[in-house]
């Protein structure tokens, strides 16, 4: 398996302090991509789950991915151990602690309604677990941010709109539906109806696109779906016309370094395209996608592409000022997160240009 990891003896302090002390934002996490192990067991324990893996360490051994589709695998196996609100609470909440751990101030996480609906669960469990831990980071630690629910792409278009129907009631309660799971043979231009129905009820919408697909993915989730924001996107380099559309109209790209690797897209983080992506003046940011199964959080990422990709700290500041035009808060709060982020650079005595949204 790739290593992305990176080593701690390694790091400078300066830049070990400076990522930490980073007001920082995540838009592309996925609920259940921060399941650890342990709260995995616990969770079986505790709902009497059977589990094919007997201990923590055969389970982290299972960690070793061909590619997309073997880790949507292993992603849907552990969806099993949940059976409440209070679960799924649990789950968010772990990784909520660790964003107030590591100073992220604002995250917007995916999240999956289907996968519970067909095990017989209503969808107001995933929505009230996730919401009721989201709102006791607000109160707690003053972290903002909400759901992004997304259609599972390789169980066709029937299911999304199926999925659309069960969301329809509760779109004031999410921040857009997403595209995800398998990508290649589910392009977005399959489901341009089911979104462009989803868009006439004032639903934002976001995809996958340009992982493991073609450029031409890429192309769909922006002309077919018409996106706000597309996760990945790193493979849009093969085309200079897409890249240039996309620097033209500064369409946000999450980009996931450490999950790029572990799932065999680049060899090594060496190999990244990230800093491509930058030099184009494209509006990329950085994330974590699945932190449990991949190796690290956003912090690790981060760290990561400083010590394995030659990218800087100003890199670094110009990725969250990014992250923050690119998300869904309200302008108030993205104003008030531009200043922290301001007053960091300030602090810093950091150079990094603060893009407009
Ligand atoms: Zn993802």
């Amino acid at each position: 398996m790739p290593k992305p990891v990176s080593h701690p003896n390694t790091r400078s302090d300066r830049t070990d302090n400076l990522i930490l002390d980073m007001p920082k934002v995540e838009l592309h996490m996925h609920v259940e991509g921060s399941l650890e192990p342990e709260l995995l067991f616990s969770l079986a324990e505790k709902n009497g789950v059977a589990l094919p893996w007997r201990t923590i360490d055969e389970l982290k051994a299972a960690y070793h991915f061909k590619d997309l589709a073997e880790f949507v695998d292993l992603f849907i196996q552990g969806t099993q151990v949940v059976k409440s609100a209070d679960d799924l609470y649990a789950i968010t909440m772990a990784y909520l602690q660790k964003c107030h751990q590591d100073n992220i101030r604002h995250t917007e996480v995916h999240c999956d309604i289907r996968t519970y609906v067909d095990y017989g669960f209503a969808p107001e469990m995933v929505l009230d677990g996730i919401s009721a831990a989201f709102a006791d980071a607000k109160k707690h630690w003053g972290i903002t941010g909400g759901m992004l629910p997304c259609f599972i792409r390789h169980l066709g278009v029937e299911k999304a709109e199926q999925d659309l129907r069960l969301l329809a009631p509760y779109r004031d309660r999410i921040l857009a539906i997403g595209l995800a799971a398998v990508e290649v043979g589910y392009p977005p231009a399959l489901f341009t109806e089911v979104f462009a129905k989803a868009r006439d009820m004032g639903i934002r919408a976001i995809a996958h696109a340009g992982e493991e697909g073609d450029p031409d993915y890429i192309w769909q989730a922006i002309d077919d779906i018409k996106v706000d924001r597309i996760d990945h996107g790193i493979r849009c380099l093969e085309d200079k016309q897409l890249t240039e559309t996309l620097r033209q109209r500064q369409i946000p790209l999450t980009v996931c370094p450490f999950s790029n690797v572990a799932l065999g897209v680049f060899e090594r983080l060496e190999d990244h395209c990230l800093p491509q992506l930058l030099e184009a003046g494209l509006n990329v940011s950085i994330h974590s996608d699945d932190p449990a199964f991949f190796g690290g959080y956003l912090i690790d990422n981060m760290h990561g592409v400083v010590e394995h990709c030659g990218l800087d700290e100003t890199d670094l500041v110009t990725m969250q000022y990014n992250a923050i035009n690119s998300s869904f808060a309200d302008a108030q709060r993205k104003a008030e997160l531009r200043r922290e982020l301001d007053e960091f650079v300030h602090n810093h005595s950091l150079m990094a240009q603060s893009r407009s949204a």
